[in-house]
């Protein structure tokens, strides 16, 4: 596999743009490589420019869930383009999605359309502090909700128990009105409350994707509505990954939770830029004009993205595709473990509905902690070796890989080969 043409264009991309990406993970330093440019997408494939095809496990991070360039939603997008690409002004379209994500999430009585994930989660928090009339604001370590300033924070060291900047650029005095606990653990958002009167929120993913695929444990998330409820706190579920991927209606509908606001993005709008935040009325109608807490988006309801979305989410409805991904999932998990075994290669498989994780670890990840003993170097070694096998697995050790509807038993066959490929020179290395 040569990627001649793609070194050339990443070359020219280093000159023009930091790191040359748009995005930093990107640019695949956390696996030592660099980029592959993609020429097209079609299915479950990505297609370089240099003539190479890849199985995608990436779908641009979870947007992806029908497949890349499903027929009927490259048909209903330029139907949509013909009509117009921008109005700034009201459409049918968008009542139709709101009624739709309304009907899918009961803990949604009011939403509004943003267009990314960032603005959602930047948005809803606002709202919660607006609402409430406080400042502080609960996270969970290694949870991922975009890059606003209020969430790109991390733990303070030693017995500080507000957060400080993980980013230059966010004000530490922004920062400390952050608090970070530790997901699956409760007792840490507890003595958090404990210690502070002046807590809006507490924002979670409830199944974990961005440090790689970690479930709650049993009753965390209830016993986290219920903390919240008792504590007057507002709970946000940010569901950006996991809003139509775990199921429709996503993990709430899983777990039975109630949250008071819930964050959508990334499949919602078919793989266009798209957001939302919605929740209970009496919350949403602080949000301007009804209420005080500024929220507005030129872009926002975009029509194109909102047709895109409305037919993905129809054919998610229709398709009811949930178990069968639930059941790739688990073949492939149980697949690639008994290859990982044969070969002594420590590794754990974690894995929710269309999503998954592989750590390179002899334990079971089940908290930030565990999760962050996971070998980067061999993962990193694991993603190049895959992707010569022409397999895109996520370019960085904490993120999930996603199924499409497009990975059908084909696919999954040819990964777990490259498992078996990849894992034996693993295994061949080790004995040296
Ligand atoms: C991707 C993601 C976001 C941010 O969405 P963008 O569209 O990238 O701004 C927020 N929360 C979660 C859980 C995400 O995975």
């Amino acid at each position: 596999m040569t990627r001649e043409k793609s070194a050339h264009l990443y070359e020219e991309a280093l000159k023009l743009m930091p790191a040359g990406v748009n995005s930093p993970v990107r640019a695949f330093r956390a696996v030592n490589d660099i980029p592959f440019f993609v020429q097209r997408a079609k299915g479950a494939y990505l297609f370089d420019v240099d003539g190479n095809t890849y199985l995608d496990y990436v779908a641009s991070w979870g947007a992806i869930i029908l497949g890349h360039a499903h027929d009927g939603l490259v048909r209903e997008a330029q139907a949509a383009v013909a009509d117009g690409t921008s109005y700034g002004a009201c459409h049918p379209y968008e009542v139709k999605l709101a009624q739709l994500l309304i009907d899918a999430f009961p803990s949604m009585e009011k939403v509004r359309l943003t267009s990314s994930g960032t603005e959602a989660t930047m948005s809803a928090i606002r709202l919660a502090r607006g609402a409430t009339g406080k400042d502080g604001i609960i996270k969970f370590r290694g949870c991922y909700h975009g890059h606003a300033d209020s969430l790109l924070v991390k733990a303070g060291s030693g017995l500080e128990t507000y957060g400080i900047p993980d980013s230059a650029g966010v004000p530490a005095d922004l920062a400390r009105h952050t608090f970070v606990a530790e997901f699956n653990h409760l007792d840490s958002v507890r003595s958090i409350i404990d210690r502070n009167k002046d807590i809006a929120c507490v924002i979670v993913e409830p199944i974990m994707g961005n440090m790689g695929v970690i479930l709650p444990r049993e009753g965390f998330l209830k016993s986290l509505e219920e903390l919240c409820k008792t504590a007057g706190i507002l709970l946000i579920f940010d569901e950006v990954i996991t809003g139509f991927r775990v199921t429709y209606g996503g993990a709430q509908h899983l777990y039975g939770v109630d949250p008071d606001l819930t964050c959508l993005g990334k499949i919602i709008g078919g793989g266009f830029p798209i957001g939302a935040f919605g929740g209970k009325a009496v919350i949403m109608d602080h949000v301007a004009p009804l209420g005080a807490v500024y929220q507005a988006g030129t872009l926002s309801g975009n029509p194109v993205a909102v047709r895109a979305g409305l037919y993905a989410l129809g054919q998610l409805k229709a398709e009811n595709p949930y178990r069968a991904m639930k059941e790739k999932v688990e073949y492939l998990g149980r697949e690639v473990l008994e290859i990982a075994a044969r070969h002594n290669v420590a590794y754990r498989v974690n894995g929710a509905t269309g999503m998954f994780t592989g750590f390179f670890i002899d334990k079971d990840v089940t908290d930030y902690e565990s999760a962050s003993q996971a070998g980067r170097e061999p993962y990193a070694r694991f993603f190049r070796m895959m992707l010569e096998e022409g397999i895109f697995f996520a370019p960085s050790p904490f993120e999930a890989a996603f199924l499409t509807l497009d990975h059908t038993e084909l696919e999954i066959g040819k990964t777990i080969s490259a498992f078996e490929r990849v894992f034996r020179r693993f295994g061949a290395r080790d004995e040296r």
